[in-house]
C-alpha cells in the first residue's frame, strides 16, 4: 500500500476510524492503473454495502481476552448475508468485539455483535448478543441489544431475517420509541401510577427485546 501511495500518490497514506485505507492526492489519469493493481483484488476499491461498514477487534487471533474469533467471522458472516439478500440490502455499519472491552465498537455501529460463549446441550460454542441502532458522529447513540446467545453459526441466517425490516432509519427510530416508553414508564412509576420499570442499558429486559423486534 505504501509503495501504490508513492507511485500513483504523493506517498501520503490515511487510516479510518472505520479500518479504511485511504491513498489521497491520486490524479484522474491515474485512477484506472490504480484500480488494476493485484493488491486491489484481495482489498476491494469499491466493497459491497456490508463490506464497506464491516469493522472487527482482532479477536482471538492476536488478543488474549478475546471470547471468540472475530475478524474471519466477520468477513465469512457478511459475504453469506450478502449472498442470501443481495441487491435488497441497503448499507449498513457492521460492527465486531471479540470480548466485552468493546474494542471493535460494537456499541456505535447499526448492527453490533459482541462475542460469548454459550452452552446448547451441553457443548459449549461460540456466539454473540446482537445489538442494533447505535451510531457516532453528530448525533451519537449507543446501541441496544436486540438478541442475546446467537451462535455464530447461525448468525448468518438470523441476520439476514432482521436486517430487510430493520434498515438505519428503522432501526434509530425504533430505538428512539423503545428509549421514549422506557422513559414515560419510569415517570409513571415514580408518580405511583405504574409498577413496571423497564431496563435501558445492555442488561435490558425480555420486555423491551419484544417491543424492539416488534417495531
Ligand atoms: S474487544 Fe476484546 S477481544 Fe477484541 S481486541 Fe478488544 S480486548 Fe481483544
Amino acid at each position: 500500500m505504501a509503495k501504490l501511495a508513492g507511485g500513483y500518490g504523493t506517498g501520503e497514506l490515511r487510516l479510518t476510524p472505520h479500518q479504511a485505507l485511504i491513498i489521497p492526492n491520486v490524479s484522474d489519469k491515474k485512477l484506472g492503473d490504480l484500480t488494476e493493481e493485484p493488491i486491489l483484488k484481495e482489498f476491494v476499491y469499491n466493497p459491497s454495502p456490508v463490506q464497506k461498514g464491516l469493522v472487527s477487534c482482532v479477536g482471538n487471533d492476536y488478543c488474549n481476552l478475546a471470547v471468540i474469533e472475530t475478524k474471519s467471522r466477520a468477513v465469512e458472516t457478511a459475504k453469506i448475508v450478502e449472498e442470501k439478500l443481495g441487491t435488497d440490502l441497503k448499507p449498513i455499519t457492521m460492527h465486531w468485539s471479540g470480548c466485552p472491552a468493546g474494542c471493535g465498537n460494537h456499541l456505535v455501529a447499526d448492527v453490533g455483535l459482541i462475542g460469548k460463549k454459550t452452552k446448547i446441550k451441553g457443548k459449549v460454542i461460540e456466539a454473540v448478543d446482537v445489538f442494533v441502532g447505535g451510531r457516532s458522529g453528530p448525533n451519537p447513540s449507543p446501541a441496544i441489544k436486540l438478541l442475546e446467545d446467537v451462535p455464530c453459526d447461525v448468525l448468518p441466517e438470523v441476520l439476514s431475517g432482521i436486517l430487510p425490516y430493520h434498515s438505519r432509519e428503522k432501526m434509530h427510530r425504533s430505538k428512539i420509541r423503545v428509549i421514549k416508553n422506557s422513559t414515560s414508564r419510569t415517570e409513571k412509576a415514580a408518580e405511583g401510577k405504574k409498577e413496571i420499570v423497564p431496563q435501558t442499558t445492555s442488561g435490558s429486559s425480555e420486555k423491551m427485546n419484544q417491543e424492539v423486534v416488534s417495531v
